[in-house]
């Protein structure tokens, strides 16, 4: 266990520059890829976390995955010309925790000044979300577009919708992002990504249930970012819906147990947990269930964490507001 992460990361509240896991050789000035997580959050609206979007980079190249609530804002906290220049969305199932920020990202980055049309990878079913969102902001565009004096044209609002299938990778900017086919219980399909770049990689589950295929896909990963059913999650789950439509629920996700049973078997060097309330009070528990099947590095994501993946792995934890 690296006492970095489970002391500074996790107990610190200022921004911290934390090694979590390293060799002999110093990290390299620039990091082969650069994660930022934008929304670690659940469906339930939450003042500290935003929905479910994670921005990796490398170079210049820029690919969001998922854009749930507060996507675009988030972006923009990061940089104001992010929401202009990110124009790559990859989807990992259409669930609406991680789509409801596109239409902030769609139209806020064409009026920003986008020059490309915003490319969008994932179920055949984002070709449906995307034709609908242009159509429900057609009036929107009408104002800008053709009554108003705009830099924007109706030329400039364009989308390209792929879809994605596992294994079947693309390779953007020198990244390759690789489909993995993962069990989100009834929504089909649902994918993870992998996403490789200088000989480093990071894996995302997406939103999963125990998954071998991300398992296999993840080996050797650098980083696996990891949905979790927290503890907590699952008690204000069974609290707020009836028995069934709980258990429906749970269904869909990772035990923290899983979680850390996937993150052992995949053999990589650092386990991120995201999709969960990250109030500190209920991080103990849920710390405690992970080690009962991981003993390697570990961090409970938080919005605006970065983290940069090289011959070291760099952890730099948000100062709370
Ligand atoms: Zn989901």
């Amino acid at each position: 266990m690296n006492i970095c992460s489970h002391t500074l990361i996790v107990g610190f509240l200022l921004a911290t520059l934390c090694p979590v896991s390293t060799v002999a050789a110093e990290a390299p000035a620039e990091p082969a890829i650069r994660v930022t997580l934008l929304g670690t959050g659940t469906p339930a609206p939450n003042p500290r976390q935003f929905g479910s979007s994670i921005l990796v980079e490398s170079g210049d190249t820029k690919l969001l995955f998922d854009c749930g609530r507060g996507c675009a804002h988030q972006l923009w906290n990061l940089d104001h010309d992010y929401l202009r220049t990110t124009s790559h969305l990859f989807l990992t199932h259409m669930h609406s925790d991680h789509t409801v920020g596109i239409a902030d990202l769609f139209l806020n980055g064409w009026n920003l000044g986008r020059q490309s049309a915003l490319s969008v990878y994932g179920p055949a079913a984002a070709e449906d979300l995307m034709r609908y969102l242009r159509l429900a902001y057609e009036e929107d565009v009408r104002i800008r577009a053709d009554l108003q004096t705009h830099t924007v044209t109706r030329e400039t609002l364009g989308y390209t919708v792929t879809e994605v299938m596992d294994g079947k990778a693309v390779v953007i900017g020198g990244m390759t992002v690789t489909p993995i086919a993962v069990d989100h219980h009834v929504v089909k399909p649902a994918f993870g990504y992998r996403i490789d770049s200088g000989g480093y990689s990071v894996v995302i589950s997406g939103d999963t249930k125990f998954s071998e295929n991300l398992i296999q896909n993840s080996a050797s990963a650098d980083v696996l970012i990891h949905e979790v059913m927290s503890p907590a999650l699952e008690r204000f789950v069974r609290k707020t819906f009836p028995t069934a439509v709980a258990d429906d629920i749970v269904a869909l996700h990772t035990s923290a147990p899983e979680v850390g049973r996937v993150f052992s078997e995949s053999g990589i060097r650092l386990g991120v947990l995201t999709h969960l309330d990250n109030e500190p009070s209920r991080i103990p528990e849920l710390e405690e269930q992970i080690r009962t099947t991981w003993d390697g590095d570990l961090v409970v994501g938080e919005d605006l964490m970065i983290i940069e993946i090289g011959e070291s792995i760099r952890v730099v934890k948000p100062e709370r507001q």
